[in-house]
């Protein structure tokens, strides 16, 4: 995938590969693996959000950890800025996570609950000395009113907050070290709409001051069509589409894309749109289809696309789509 000129990259992806080994209850039968991410590439450049999107099991989520190497990618390469990731040591790595941080789906499950916020805040910057002792009463202040809670949240404990409070003390957590590059990880998922809405909006503001850089990874496109710039959709471990966003929403190439886009409710009753509905569920990534994965499900699907997989091809200017047939549904 080419990048553009006059844009600074800041982490590339080449052919990522995540297999998980099956268990098996003989030492005789072939080992199998889950293939959760298979040859994934795609690159992010500086101050942009780029969404992952994609239904439960596409490897979108498994692909946001083998960036960070909370699992250890099974192949491929992850380059961000001038470091080459998957080749850093144990304490190289250390260092690189203030620069590479992530918000989970639950900030409950993340925050130590015996902790209270301040020494949450406290404990990350000082694994990773970006602020002197002597100032982080100041900084933690600062990163409270960036996320929008009152000092006095600094004594108190994880469960003595809503969810939405959680997830600004997530992501303040995360500020706290000056990271380049966030991971969210379902970040909204787990809260109620209207405040879904005041993180995406805290997110975004965020980003334009301090100038983030985020990968989004969510299985809900309205969420995704808030906050990206990009959007990577993900079926079965491969990557499918990847457009710059109004490209994608207005006219998606791949059917895939299209039947997820025409799931998205519509909020006037007076416009009716038509589903399409995909036969069956995802096959299992451990014996993923022949060809291109989608064709058990795909109403298009011809002969070919049961033997060959289709490559990733730049339709339009920085559109690319795997599809035999992308061109027919190109308008
Ligand atoms: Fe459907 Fe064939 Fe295109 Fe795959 S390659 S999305 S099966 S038409």
């Amino acid at each position: 995938m080419a990048a553009t000129a006059d844009k600074k990259l800041l982490l590339q992806v080449e052919h990522l590969k995540q297999y998980f080994p099956v268990k098996t209850d003989s030492m005789f039968k072939p080992k199998s693996y889950v293939k959760a991410v298979d040859d994934v590439s795609f690159h992010i450049y500086e101050g942009e959000t780029l969404s992952i999107v994609g239904e439960s099991g596409c490897g979108k989520s498994t692909t946001g950890r083998a960036i960070l190497r909370l699992d250890e990618p099974t192949g491929g390469k992850v380059y961000f800025e001038d470091h080459n990731v998957l080749e850093l040591n144990k304490s190289q790595m250390r260092k690189l996570r203030g620069d590479l941080q992530v918000i989970f789906q639950d900030p409950f499950a993340s925050l130590n609950p015996r902790q209270t916020i301040k020494q949450i805040l406290n404990e990350a910057m000082a694994i990773q000395q970006v602020v002197s002792k002597e100032k982080r009463m100041e900084r933690m202040l600062e990163l409270l009113n960036y996320v929008g809670l009152p000092p006095e949240a600094l004594d108190r404990y994880p469960h003595e907050f809503s969810g939405g409070q959680r997830q600004r003390i997530g992501i303040a957590r995360a500020l706290a070290v000056n990271p380049k590059l966030i991971i969210c990880d379902e970040a909204v998922s787990a809260l109620d709409v209207s405040i879904q809405a005041q993180i995406l909006n805290l997110l975004k503001k965020l980003q334009k001051e301090f100038h983030l850089t985020f990968l989004f990874i969510s299985h809900d496109l309205s969420v995704v069509r808030h906050i990206s710039d990009r959007v990577m959709v993900m079926y079965l471990g491969k990557v499918v589409e990847i457009a710059e966003k109004k490209d994608l929403f207005d006219s998606p190439l791949h059917p895939y894309t299209n039947a997820l886009l025409s799931a998205i409710p519509v909020p006037n009753p007076e416009i009716k749109k038509e589903r399409i509905l995909l036969k069956g569920d995802v096959p299992s990534p451990i014996n993923p289809p022949t060809g291109c994965r989608f064709h058990t499900r795909c109403p298009f699907a011809t002969s070919k696309c049961k033997t060959e997989e289709p490559a990733l091809r730049e339709m339009k200017r920085n559109h690319y789509v795997s599809c035999h047939f992308a061109e027919e549904f190109q308008h």
